[in-house]
């Protein structure tokens, strides 16, 4: 509505509402401009009954989408290679999403053993309520997928590389043994890691024809896309138009709208999305090439390691690793004492997340899950944009202490 429905026989306070605005013709700003809605208006009632939720070539209420969340949808997809995308208040509610769409009681959910532990918790307290069953397979163990697959199978999760132990699966073998096994599940990708960078999620296996592709992927905008340790979200990108109704319905039901605030900083930082992947990916490579000559560590889990589990797969697949890498502590070394180690670090935050500005460190015991096969305690580091020489030389200044 571009003009005032107001008059000036209305009170000053009624003129205030209905001021008309129209927004400024020829403002070529390179940033698109930031709008807010909750309630959106129809030119009349007649528009407003023709409107549907899932139209995008316009608008229905604000918690149906915006041109600022229209315009972030469009850009994630193009990053993703889909041709849909949804956006959701977190990474963690994008896999809750795609759980609460796709799965009803008694069906079953396949979920990687060393997946991100809230999609896991999800499943053995939620889903478990809900009476949909979950099974965990061993990610690089195809057979174990193979096993793990049969008629009740709705969902199976992936996520290149596990959480933490960084092992990368062989993704092609993954997703070809459910088309293979399993016809009827759909294949959902948490591309957190991957960040439509590393890897294209829609086609995994360049040359193939058509091509191998996952049905979707969930994606923590809150790790590169943001890049600023400052915002929550998440989103859900696809190919299909069945598969993005069926959760765009969900999603409608379920209220999960996003705030313009929040959708600003994401396009603000998407921007530089490749760059500071670039960046945080060299640093994270000599970080791990560093720790390779240190007796402190047993191993080193970073995809682009030699040596690091599923490396090859990593090779064959990637073109790019994200700024983590894991340092497995010689089992020797108490978990305590590498706790005084995280501690005595001066550059490296202690937190949750990554993919900021600021480098983490974050310990985990050998008695968390899969990190068990690792034997020592585990400190998965999240490079961030600081000098890397600066953070070797935290790292060997705090390792000096544990020898002391
Ligand atoms: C952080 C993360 C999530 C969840 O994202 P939030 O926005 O923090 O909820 C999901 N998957 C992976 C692999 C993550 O690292």
């Amino acid at each position: 509505m571009a003009e005032s429905r107001g008059d000036h026989d209305d009170a000053p306070s009624t003129r205030q509402i209905h001021h008309g605005y129209v927004p400024p013709a020829g403002f070529a700003s390179v940033a698109p401009a930031m709008h807010r809605a909750s309630t959106v208006l129809f030119k009349d009632v007649a528009a407003m009954r023709a409107s549907s939720w899932l139209d995008k070539d316009t608008y229905t209420y604000g918690l149906h989408g915006t041109p600022t969340s229209f315009t972030l949808e469009a850009r994630l997809a193009t990053l993703e290679g889909g041709t849909h995308a949804m956006l959701v208040p977190s990474g963690l509610a994008a896999i809750a999403l795609v759980d609460q769409s796709l799965l009803s009681s008694g069906d079953t959910v396949l979920i990687p053993s060393n997946a991100y532990f809230p999609n896991r918790s999800l499943a053995t307290h939620e889903l478990a309520r809900w009476g949909i069953a979950h099974r965990f397979y061993d990610p690089m163990d195809v057979e174990s997928l193979r096993a793990a697959l049969g008629p009740d199978v709705a969902l199976v999760w992936i996520e290149p590389p596990g959480s933490v132990t960084l092992e990368f699966p062989d993704l092609r073998a993954l997703v070809r043994t459910v088309r293979a096994h399993a016809p009827r599940a759909v294949v959902a990708l948490d591309n957190t890691w991957g960040s439509g960078i590393a890897f294209d999620a829609f086609d995994l296996d360049p040359g193939t024809s058509p091509p191998l592709a996952v049905d979707l992927t969930i994606h923590a905008l809150t790790k590169y896309p943001s890049g600023g340790a400052d915002v929550m979200m998440g989103s859900v990108v696809m190919r299909s138009q069945a598969l993005h109704d069926q959760l765009a319905l969900t999603h409608c039901r379920l209220g999960l709208g996003v705030g313009p605030n929040d959708v600003e900083l994401v396009l603000r930082g998407l921007q530089t999305v490749a760059l500071r992947y670039a960046a945080q990916d060299a640093s994270a490579r000599r970080i791990a090439r560093w720790a390779l000559g240190r007796k402190e560590f047993a191993r080193v889990l970073h995809p682009a390691t030699p040596g690091s589990p599923g490396h090859e797969h990593w090779a064959a697949q990637c073109r790019a690793a994200a700024g983590l890498a894991t340092l497995a502590f010689d089992p020797a070394i108490a978990p305590e004492r590498v706790d005084r180690f995280v501690d005595d670090l001066r550059l490296f935050g202690i937190g949750w997340s990554w993919a900021g500005p600021m480098s983490l460190a974050v310990p985990y015991r050998p008695d968390s899950g899969r990190v068990g096969a690792f034997a020592g305690t585990l400190v998965r580091l999240s490079i961030g944009l600081e000098d890397a020489d600066d953070l070797i030389r935290d790292l060997e200044q705090a390792l000096e202490k544990l020898a002391a």
